[in-house]
């Protein structure tokens, strides 16, 4: 069938065109999704931009969500109706130790939606039905999309925190991804909050999230601060890409506190060596979530206890939206929608 999709451009110059894509028929084990909406994400304008690797031609996008209207004849967790999601982690290869384990994101063999397969950036795409986590009808479908990525993201790196009811949690970043790990640690986790960020608005809205205590990022002393308001949080999500605001963090936390790193700057981070050891500091990484994960997420956005913010746009604007996302002109995701 042949459907209209946001293609990686050839030559590959970091943006898409709008375009007639035949699919191919869909094979055993699979399902076909009619897409109502798909959120753009700035892992889309990597992949656009060839910085993963350059894949022109590809169908990007993943942060879809959709009616199934096909399923392979030998797939029986999926009916025609099930509203799903396609998110950034497509499929593992099902084996590995890290497939068979819990921790399927971590799959050397894994496949991504809009980079290494066709994504969600089209009106229809193909699915592996035992990765297509369902979207339960009481979630609002447009804020689905962002749940499908920046929403699973944070509530895996607040579990990868060990985050406990009660315990100080510091949000490094108070946008997109800081935003929802607020309302998560705040809403989910019942965890007091520390948001540090360097746009007044964004603190702003994060004490409308839930933020307990809010801190400049400009500020000298941020680490110190927040030592002597809160005695040091238990674990710090590291959403802003600024490496420094890894080596600052590390400073706030109290003993046997976790760092979590979700953002990707480019370089190294500084890690006290006297501090590491002496109390006892665990770092980790941190990367999108697993199905259950997902699962998860949409129990807690089907539930209103996260509503990420989202506006909605045409398929035709979708190089309009990647200038305005590079020009940071954006609050909160914009959301292809298609179905009108
Ligand atoms: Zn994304
Ligand atoms: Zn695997």
């Amino acid at each position: 069938m042949i459907v209209k999709a946001a293609v990686v451009r050839d030559p590959v110059d970091g943006y898409v065109d709008i375009k007639d894509v035949t699919l191919r028929p869909i094979k055993n084990g699979e399902a076909l999704v009619k897409m109502e909406y798909c959120g753009l994400c700035h892992t889309d304008l990597h992949v656009a931009a060839g910085d993963f690797g350059k894949v022109p031609g590809r169908i990007i996008g993943h942060e879809g969500v959709g009616r199934v209207i096909q399923v392979a004849d030998d797939v029986d967790n999926l009916k025609i109706g099930d509203r799903v999601s396609i998110a950034w982690f497509f499929k593992g290869c099902g084996h590995c130790e890290y497939c068979t384990t819990g921790r399927e994101t971590l799959c050397r063999n894994v496949q991504n939606a809009g980079f290494t397969v066709d994504g969600a950036m089209a009106e229809e795409c193909i699915v592996d039905a035992n990765y297509a986590v369902k979207v339960p009808e009481g979630l609002d479908p447009v804020e689905a999309t962002s749940l499908t990525c920046a929403g699973v993201t944070m509530y895996k790196a607040l579990k990868v925190g060990e985050t406990r009811p009660g315990q100080w949690v510091e949000v490094v970043g108070a946008g997109g991804l800081g935003n929802l790990a607020i309302q998560f640690a705040h809403n989910v986790f019942g965890a007091h909050v520390v948001a540090v960020d360097g746009n007044e608005d964004k603190l702003a809205a994060a004490k409308a999230n839930g933020a307990d205590l809010l801190i400049n990022r400009h500020d000298s002393d941020v680490a110190e601060q927040i030592q002597s308001k809160v005695g040091g949080v238990h674990n710090a999500q590291i959403t802003a890409v600024n490496a420094d605001a890894f080596t600052t963090s590390v400073n706030a936390l109290r003993p046997d506190g976790r760092l979590v790193a979700v953002a990707l700057p480019q370089g190294d981070m500084a890690l006290n060596i006297a501090k590491t050891v002496l109390d006892g500091i665990q770092v980790a990484g941190s990367l999108v979530g697993t199905r259950q994960d997902l699962a998860e997420t949409f129990s807690f956005g089907a539930d209103h206890k996260v509503k990420p913010i989202v506006q909605t746009r045409r398929l035709d604007e979708v190089n309009d939206i990647i200038d305005e996302m590079k020009a940071n002109k954006i609050v909160g995701r914009m959301v292809v929608d298609f179905t009108k």
